[in-house]
């Protein structure tokens, strides 16, 4: 990894252009009303750190230097506030060394989904491709629990899946940049939706073999 290398002044450039990154990525999630209100948190990895949103502040409000640094290993806060969530970005960051952004929100349609199933269909082609087969719904644990935290990182590992509903929580998304995240968060609120509103219509479902064929082009899809 490049980033592993950097040393001193270039780490530091590196750092100030990702913060700049993360604070327009969030504002843009507020204004689209993923994140709304204080609920959610967004981090991206940094190296041998990552960077995550403050605990409890306005969206709209967050400068570049807001966001808190977090060693990935250790826990170890280098500077800032992290979310009550830390647990949950470490636990998927650690156990997983290929994502390199995590999205968590509290979207209506996820929450909604995550009622009533334990997995929801995709149906459409970026839904494939940014979640997978289907979204699974990790179960009810304390927000910002350790055991929360390894339920969500478990389900990643386990059904290889780009997002994750949390029952009576909210929603997760992983990518290989803060963007496809982003557009992860956007997939699975939609697939939620997609879910909600046609239950009971015998919705049309794309053949598995296309679903995956999908999936795995998009895996080489640098989105950005
Ligand atoms: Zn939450």
């Amino acid at each position: 990894m490049l980033l592993l290398h950097a040393k001193g002044a270039e780490l530091r450039t590196m750092e100030a252009q990702m913060r700049r990154e993360l604070r327009q990525m969030v504002r843009r999630g507020a204004r689209e009303g993923l994140l709304r209100g204080t609920f959610g948190n967004v981090s991206v990895r940094l190296g041998e750190e990552l960077l995550i949103t403050p605990t409890g502040r306005d969206y709209l409000k967050l400068q570049a230097e807001d966001f808190a640094a977090v060693d990935v290993v250790s826990g170890k806060v280098r500077a800032g506030d992290p979310s009550s969530e830390l647990p949950l970005h470490l636990a998927v960051y650690r156990l997983l060394p290929q994502v390199q952004a995590i999205w968590h929100d509290h979207s209506p349609f996820a929450v909604a989904a995550g009622l009533v199933t334990d997995e929801v269909p995709v149906y459409t082609g970026e839904g494939h491709g940014l979640i997978g087969l289907a979204l699974p719904v990790a179960p009810y644990l304390p927000s910002g629990s350790r055991s929360l935290a390894d339920a969500v990182a478990d389900v990643f590992e386990r059904t290889g899946a780009g997002a994750c509903l949390m029952r009576n929580h909210g929603a997760v998304a992983v990518g290989a940049s803060l963007f496809s995240a982003y557009c992860g968060a956007i997939a699975l609120e939609e697939a939620s939706m997609h879910y909600l509103v046609t239950s009971g219509l015998s919705p049309a479902a794309l053949p598995p073999e296309e679903a995956k064929a999908i999936r795995a082009a998009f895996a080489s899809y640098r989105m950005r």
